[in-house]
Order: structure tokens, then C-alpha cells, then sequence
């Protein structure tokens, strides 16, 4: 099995230094070659291949020693296929008769990463193995970073990538060979609800994933993003205020992130089976449309307008949670089953009367058939568990 492990490094002051040139002239490298590739197809109508390009590079380092130079030939020749897979997909969406942007050049901060293909050239993890307290990797040019490494690594380590979030920067180990987790087999079955405040809700009544931090962080960006339009065009103050929404924007991916690996890792360890609802994409994203009242103003539609960037934000979060619940799920050999999420939420579990009227509010549930009262979460999980075991049945009787 493979898998990545991700972790903060704690450069020098002199490391950044060269941790950012080291990214810029990698983003150089790649706008060169993308240039070199525009010019022979536009001027001379001839293809460059990445071969090509990967043979100038020899050159190209040897007349500039201290700039391109100093970084690691296959951590360039990585750059170059990145570039190579662009025109790639670019030719694919062309043979397919999309109409399809051109691959772009990339601008400063839009260029983050930077991968060494194979960890002991141009680069090595644990590069300092005797040192009693810390973690280093070697970076060919760089030198040996300090990590903070807060979780043991599995595996052999592959490649080697640094990535630039904001103004901090961070590890990625790709591994080999690491052990599908250990699960023992369990009879148990489950059906989850996904929510804004806990991100699941099974239905034996546990909620996971509570949404309270990110939902705090959400409206903390929402500030910052208000404050950022106040500002002048070009300002010091401004290029402040991009930097910290930037740094928020980072800090919400991580927060639902772990939360997602936290909750995804609590369900297949508890469950044999797992029914989920299958996720609208399309309809998550689109905004709740206003309803006119008639009298030129409107009703409330359900869509605050705080609400807004912090509710699509928690929404997110969804689409990667079952992502995530997908590979662990895989990899513990349990079962996932997608139900159809219509109606889960206003039927009763009980006695199966489906009405609005049922839901009370955002968390309570009452039928007004048969008088079960029940969270509402918990409710709509049991109708999708029974939605998921009638698909099995069903399934396992064809
Ligand atoms: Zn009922």
C-alpha cells in the first residue's frame, strides 16, 4: 500500500532563504520550458518532448552554476514532467473536443512544490539518524532541514516533495510497502449522517468529527476576507491582509483534513459496514436561491448571510471526508455503501411517515405520525443504515 506522510519543517533563517529560491527557480525552470515549447510549435511547428528538454537541462545547469545549478538534476527533471503531464492532459482535452486552456505560465506564489523523485538523490530522509532528539531531511542546495516529525513514517520512503503553504513549509514522504493497517473483522453495521456541526452521525447515536473549530476558523476567515476588500490596491497593508487569508485558508484545509482522517479512522475501526449518502456535488455547492415574498422583499431561504463561506466551507469538507473514508475503508477491508440521501432526513425511522413537518428544527426530530422523537442526525442515519442494508440484500439476491 502506498501512502504519504506529511510534516512542518523548522528551517534556518539562511534555509528558507534558500528553500524560496530554490522554488523560485524551479518555477523559472518550468516557465522556460514552457516558453522554449511555445516558441518551437508557434515558430517551427515542432513538438518539444520532455527527452529533449531533460538533455538541455545539463547545459543549462552547467552555465549557470550558482543559480540552476546548485539544485538537484532529477528534482528538475521533475519539474519538467510536471510540465510534460500539463501538455499531456492539454492534448487529451484537444483529442476530446473540449475546448481547453493552454497550459499557463506560473506566477509568482503560484508555483509551491517541489519533488524530488527518489529519496537518496539530490536528497535524504532522516539524514541525521544518530541526532538524539530531532529529525532532518537532506535538500541538495539546502541543506539539512529540521522536521517536526509528529508521527512515525511506514514504509520506504520514495519520493521526497516540499511544499509551500503561506509563509510555512512542509515535508511530503511518499511511502511504499506500508502495511494495510490491522483491523480485526467486525459484524457490525452502520449508517452515517454528515452534518455541519459533527461531520458524522452514526446511527448507533455517536457524533464524530465535531466542526466547532472549523467552523470558528470559517468565520475567522470570513473576517479576514471583509478586512482584505477595505484595503487599498497595492498597499502595504494589503499584501498583509492576502498573506493572512492565505494563512487561514491553510489552516481550514488542515483542520478538516485531520478531522476527516480522525473520523474516517473511528468508523472503520468500529464498523464492519458503513451506508453513507451519496453526495450531490453539484447541488452541495450551488447557494440556496432567494424566495421572493411578493412584496419586494425576501424570505429567509435557509442561507444567513454569514452562513454563506462558512457553510460551503463545512460543506467541503464532506466530498473529502468520504474520500478519505473510502481508501481506509479499502485498506481495512470494510464495506462502504452509497444510499440516495432523498428523504432520510424527514422520515421517521420509526414508523416510516415521511414529512417536512417532521423536522422541528436543525437538530431536533418529531413525528407527527407516531410521536418518535429523536436527534434529528441520529434519526437520518438509521433511515440511510436501512437504506444501505435493503441495497445489499438486494444486491447480494441478484
Ligand atoms: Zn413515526
Amino acid at each position: 500500500m502506498r501512502r504519504s506522510f506529511e510534516f512542518l519543517l523548522r528551517p534556518t533563517r539562511k534555509q528558507a532563504a534558500a528553500l524560496t529560491a530554490c522554488m523560485e527557480e524551479h518555477r523559472e525552470l518550468y516557465n522556460a520550458a514552457l516558453e522554449h515549447r511555445r516558441i518551437a510549435c508557434r515558430k517551427a511547428g515542432v513538438t518539444v518532448r520532455y527527452g529533449d528538454q531533460s538533455a538541455d537541462l545539463k547545459h543549462i545547469r552547467a552555465g549557470d552554476p550558482d543559480g540552476q545549478g546548485r539544485w538537484s538534476f532529477s528534482s528538475q527533471q521533475a519539474t519538467l514532467r510536471r510540465l510534460d503531464k500539463a501538455f499531456k492532459a492539454f492534448f487529451a482535452r484537444l483529442r476530446a473536443g473540449r475546448t481547453s486552456g493552454f497550459p499557463r505560465f506560473k506566477g509568482r506564489g503560484r508555483f509551491d512544490t517541489v519533488e524530488w523523485p527518489k529519496d537518496g538523490d539530490g536528497c535524504r530522509w532522516d539524514s541525521q539518524p544518530g541526532h538524539p532528539t530531532a529529525t532532518f531531511v537532506r535538500l541538495q542546495g539546502i541543506g539539512h532541514v529540521r522536521v517536526h516529525q509528529h508521527r512515525r513514517v511506514l514504509g520506504t520512503v520514495k519520493t521526497i516533495s516540499v511544499k509551500r503553504e503561506g509563509s510555512r513549509w512542509f515535508v511530503v514522504l511518499s511511502c511504499d510497502d506500508v502495511p494495510a493497517a490491522a483491523f480485526t473483522a467486525t459484524g457490525t453495521v452502520a449508517g452515517i449522517d454528515m452534518g455541519v456541526a459533527s461531520l458524522a452521525t452514526t446511527s448507533d447515536g455517536d457524533h464524530i468529527g465535531n466542526q466547532r473549530h472549523l467552523a470558528a476558523s470559517a468565520d475567522r476567515l470570513a473576517a479576514a476576507q471583509r478586512d482584505l476588500t477595505r484595503k487599498k490596491r497595492g498597499s502595504n497593508r494589503r499584501r498583509k491582509a492576502v498573506t493572512r487569508v492565505a494563512a487561514l485558508h491553510a489552516k481550514v484545509r488542515r483542520q478538516r483534513l485531520d478531522s476527516a482522517h480522525k473520523a474516517a479512522l473511528a468508523l472503520v475501526r468500529d464498523y464492519g459496514v458503513i451506508a453513507h449518502e451519496a453526495l450531490n456535488v453539484a447541488g452541495m455547492t450551488r447557494r440556496a436561491a432567494p424566495r421572493p415574498d411578493g412584496e419586494g422583499g425576501y424570505l429567509p431561504n435557509g442561507a444567513a448571510a454569514k452562513s454563506g463561506l462558512n457553510r460551503s466551507i463545512l460543506d467541503a469538507g464532506w466530498g473529502v471526508f468520504l474520500t478519505i473514508l473510502a481508501h481506509k475503508a479499502e485498506s481495512a477491508g470494510r464495506e462502504l455503501i452509497a444510499v440516495s440521501p432523498a428523504n432520510t432526513s424527514r422520515t421517521c425511522s420509526r414508523c416510516g411517515h415521511c414529512a417536512r413537518e417532521n423536522r422541528l428544527t436543525q437538530a431536533g426530530f418529531r413525528c407527527t405520525a407516531c410521536g418518535h422523537e429523536a436527534h434529528a442526525d441520529v434519526n437520518a442515519a438509521i433511515n440511510i443504515l436501512r437504506a444501505g442494508l435493503a441495497l445489499r440484500d438486494a444486491a447480494q439476491a441478484a
